[in-house]
C-alpha cells in the first residue's frame, strides 16, 4: 500500500476569518498538528477564480441540492426546485461569500493531511461540529441563521475533501513555483534518525 506521506490539501481562510483576526488561531491548529505549509498568500478572489473554484461535476451538484433540501425539509420548509437549481442557489451564495474579502490561502502537506484538516476544520455546520475543531470553537453560525438570511453558512475554513479535489483547487489556486519543498522538525522526530531512507520506503510502501 502506498503511504500518502506527502499528501497536499488546499486550505482557505475565508473571508469570515480573516475579518474577524483568526487567521493566526487558524494557522497555527495546523502547524501543531504537524503538518507542513508548503504554500501561502493572501488573494482576494474575483468572480471567475470563485466562480472554478465551487464549479462541480453535475452528480456532485445532485448531492449537494438532495443533502441541502433535506436539511430545509427537516426543518419543516417545502422546497419547489430540483437538487441541481438548489446547490446552483448554494453555488452563487458561497461564490458572493468568497469574495467579499482577502482570503489566506494556504497548500498544506502532510500524511493524510486531507483527513486530518477536515478533522481539525470540523462539520460543515458549526452546530454539529465537534467541540476542539475550527467551526465549534470558533463560530456560531448554523444553516438555522443563515438559510433564512440567504447566505452561505460562514464557517471560515475550506479545505478540500479528497485527493482529487485538491489537484485540481491547488493547480486552480497556485503556481508550481509558490509551492517550497523544505524540512519540518517533525519529520525528523516521527521517521527516525535514517528518516530519508524512512521516508522512501513509506512513499514506497515497504
Ligand atoms: P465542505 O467541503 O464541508 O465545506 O462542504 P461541501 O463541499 O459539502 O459544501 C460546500 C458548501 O455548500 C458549504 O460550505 C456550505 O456553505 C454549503 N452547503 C453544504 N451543505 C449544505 C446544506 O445542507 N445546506 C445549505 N444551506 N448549504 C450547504
Ligand atoms: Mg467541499
Amino acid at each position: 500500500m502506498k503511504t500518502p506521506l506527502h499528501e497536499r490539501s488546499l486550505v482557505l481562510v475565508k473571508p469570515d476569518g480573516v475579518q474577524r483576526a483568526l487567521v493566526g488561531d487558524i494557522i497555527s491548529r495546523f502547524e501543531k498538528k504537524g503538518l507542513k505549509i508548503v504554500g501561502m498568500k493572501m488573494v482576494w478572489a474575483d468572480a471567475k477564480l470563485a466562480e472554478e473554484h465551487y464549479d462541480m461535476p453535475k452528480e456532485d451538484k445532485q448531492a449537494l441540492g438532495e443533502r441541502t433540501i433535506a436539511a430545509y425539509e427537516e426543518k419543516g420548509k417545502k422546497i419547489d426546485k430540483t437538487p441541481v437549481e438548489v446547490a446552483e442557489d448554494v453555488q452563487r451564495r458561497l461564490i458572493k461569500y468568497i469574495t467579499t474579502g482577502p482570503v489566506v490561502a494556504m497548500v498544506i502537506e502532510g500524511a493524510h493531511s486531507i483527513a486530518h484538516i477536515r478533522k481539525i476544520r470540523g462539520h460543515t455546520n458549526p452546530l454539529a461540529a465537534d467541540v476542539g475543531t475550527i467551526t465549534a470553537d470558533l463560530t456560531i453560525d448554523s444553516y438555522f441563521i443563515s438559510d433564512p438570511d440567504e447566505r452561505a453558512i460562514r464557517n471560515l475554513v475550506h479545505a478540500s475533501g479528497s485527493p482529487e479535489e485538491a489537484k485540481r483547487e491547488i493547480d486552480l489556486w497556485f503556481k508550481k513555483d509558490e509551492l517550497h519543498d523544505y524540512d519540518l522538525a517533525i519529520e525528523k522526530v516521527l521517521y527516525s534518525k535514517d528518516w530519508e531512507a524512512t521516508r522512501k520506503d513509506l512513499v514506497e510502501g515497504k
